[in-house]
């Protein structure tokens, strides 16, 4: 299947009922591992609001949710650069952390947000990320939660956009060469 957005043309790549059953296993984890100790999880946005609801509405456990933004990407090219993570309103002193991110690239933008929150004292920080470039990977960060291990190519749908575009697609699909 091959989708058209802007002057690029993408093939799919994951299909959204292989992606909703990886999110059910990894809910099943957080579950397991976070029973009594009412987790804050923390997406990044714009991308990881799709995968952030499906995670959460899966978990039959007292859990909060909020939102931060950073601007660290820039249509196909990463900047790598993340100046400032806007929105956390919350006091997460002693709080266990779950940081929900759509994909992990170098680890740049993944790895400043923990050294942001750590500044804060949360009692502990887990990275759950709907994608993984691991061969992309420039910092020594490792996802505690992956959906899926992915090729180091460019990926829209589920929350990913290109250029603004392909967020509502209801699968991964990825650029075609
Ligand atoms: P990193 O700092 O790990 O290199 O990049 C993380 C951010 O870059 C992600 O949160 C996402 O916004 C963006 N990004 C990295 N790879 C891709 C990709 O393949 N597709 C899209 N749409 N965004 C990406």
């Amino acid at each position: 299947m091959i989708v058209q957005i802007h002057d690029k043309s993408f093939e799919l790549l994951i299909a959204e009922n292989t992606i909703i059953e990886q999110i059910e296993c990894i809910s099943a984890k957080i579950y397991l591992e976070y029973g009594d100790k009412r987790p804050l999880f923390i997406g990044v946005l714009n991308g990881s609001f799709v995968f952030a609801a499906e995670l959460f509405k899966n978990l039959e456990i007292e859990a909060e949710i909020t939102f931060v933004r950073v601007k660290s990407y820039e249509s196909t090219q990463s900047l790598g650069k993340v100046t400032e993570v806007l929105g956390l309103t919350e006091n997460i002193e002693n709080r266990d952390i779950i940081i929900v991110e759509d994909i992990v690239d170098t680890g740049l933008t993944i790895k400043e947000i923990i050294s942001f929150l750590q500044q804060k004292s949360p009692k502990s920080i887990k990275i759950a990320t709907l994608l993984f470039k691991p061969k992309a990977l420039k910092t020594d960060i490792s996802p505690d939660y992956i959906g899926f291990e992915i090729e180091p190519k460019f990926v829209v749908g589920y929350g990913l956009d290109y250029d603004g575009l392909g967020r509502n697609l209801r699968g991964i699909y990825v650029l075609k060469e």
